[in-house]
C-alpha cells in the first residue's frame, strides 16, 4: 500500500493536510459541460476542451467542476478549523469528537508571534522587532500547561469529556475529514489562500491547493491565470 501524500502547513510535524481520495478529472469536468449538446466523449483531453474549461471558469458556469471531488484529512489548530467550517455549500466534513475519545495533548505555537496591523483588513503584520517574542511564547506555552493540565484534573476528578474539553484553548489540534467538490475547493482557495486571509489558514489553503492541483491541472492552471498569477499561463 503506498502512503497518502501528506503535507504539514505549519511544519510542525502536528499539522497535517492528506490526499485521501479523489473522484474526476479535468475530463469528467468537460464531459459534464458537453453533455448539454450531447458531446461528452471517452477522447483524452485536447485544446479545444482545455478552451472550454478556461471559458466555463471566466463565465462561472460552476455545475461541470461539482462532480469532481477531493478528500482531505485535515489536523488543525481549532481556530483555524472555524475558519474551514465557515464553508458551508459542496463541503462536507467529519470531525474527531471530544465526547468519545480523551483529547491528545496536541497545541499549535506560533514559530514567532506577529503584531495586530493598523487596519483590521490586514489583521497582522511581521514583528517590525519591538515585539519581546521570548516573553510571548512563554505566555502562550503557560496558557496551554495550565488549560491541559485542568482538563486532565478533571478527567481525574471523574468529570465527563463532553464538560471538560470546555477548558482547553483554541491552539488545540482537532482533526476531520473534508470533501471539497472543485468547485467549492475554488472558491474556497479564493477566499482562504488569499492575503486578506489569516496568515495560518492561507498555509493551510496552500497545502489543500498543492494536493488537489495534479488531479486537475488544467483546471487549476486556468484558474490561476484568471486569478491573475505570476506564471500562470492563459
Ligand atoms: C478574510 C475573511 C474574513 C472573514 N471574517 C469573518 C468574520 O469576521 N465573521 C464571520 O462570521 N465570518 C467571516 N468570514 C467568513 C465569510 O463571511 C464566509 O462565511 C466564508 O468565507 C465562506 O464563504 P461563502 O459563504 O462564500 O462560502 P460557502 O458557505 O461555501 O457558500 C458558497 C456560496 O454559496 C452562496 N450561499 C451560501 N449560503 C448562502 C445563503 N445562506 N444565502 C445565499 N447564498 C448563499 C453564496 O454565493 C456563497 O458565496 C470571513 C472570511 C474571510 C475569507
Amino acid at each position: 500500500m503506498t502512503t497518502p501524500p501528506t503535507l504539514s502547513p505549519l511544519g510542525d510535524g502536528i499539522s497535517a493536510v492528506t490526499l485521501v481520495q479523489h473522484v474526476g478529472s479535468d475530463k469528467m469536468i468537460v464531459n459534464a459541460a458537453r453533455v448539454s449538446f450531447g458531446g461528452d466523449s471517452d477522447a483524452p483531453l485536447n485544446g479545444r476542451d482545455e478552451k472550454l474549461i478556461r471559458y466555463l471558469l471566466r463565465h462561472q458556469h460552476g455545475s461541470p467542476f461539482e462532480h469532481n471531488l477531493v478528500t482531505f484529512k485535515v489536523v488543525c489548530p481549532i481556530f483555524v478549523d472555524r475558519q474551514l467550517v465557515r464553508h458551508r455549500v459542496g463541503v462536507s466534513k467529519n470531525e474527531i469528537s471530544g465526547r468519545y475519545v480523551e483529547l491528545q495533548e496536541r497545541n499549535f505555537t506560533p514559530p514567532s508571534f506577529r503584531r495586530q496591523a493598523p487596519s483590521n483588513r490586514q489583521a497582522s503584520v511581521e514583528d517590525d522587532g519591538t515585539l519581546d517574542q521570548a516573553a510571548a511564547a512563554a505566555v502562550w506555552e503557560g496558557a496551554w500547561r495550565a488549560a491541559f493540565a485542568a482538563y486532565q484534573e478533571l478527567l481525574a476528578l471523574g468529570v465527563t469529556r463532553e464538560q471538560a474539553r470546555g477548558v482547553l484553548p483554541l491552539s488545540l489540534y482537532t482533526e476531520s475529514y473534508y470533501t471539497f467538490n472543485v468547485r467549492s475547493l475554488l472558491h474556497f482557495l479564493s477566499l482562504r489562500d488569499h492575503e486578506g486571509a489569516q496568515y495560518e489558514t492561507q498555509l493551510y489553503a496552500r497545502a489543500l491547493a498543492e494536493l488537489a492541483e495534479p488531479l486537475f491541472p488544467v483546471t487549476f492552471r486556468e484558474w490561476r491565470a484568471l486569478r491573475g498569477e505570476a506564471g500562470a499561463k492563459p
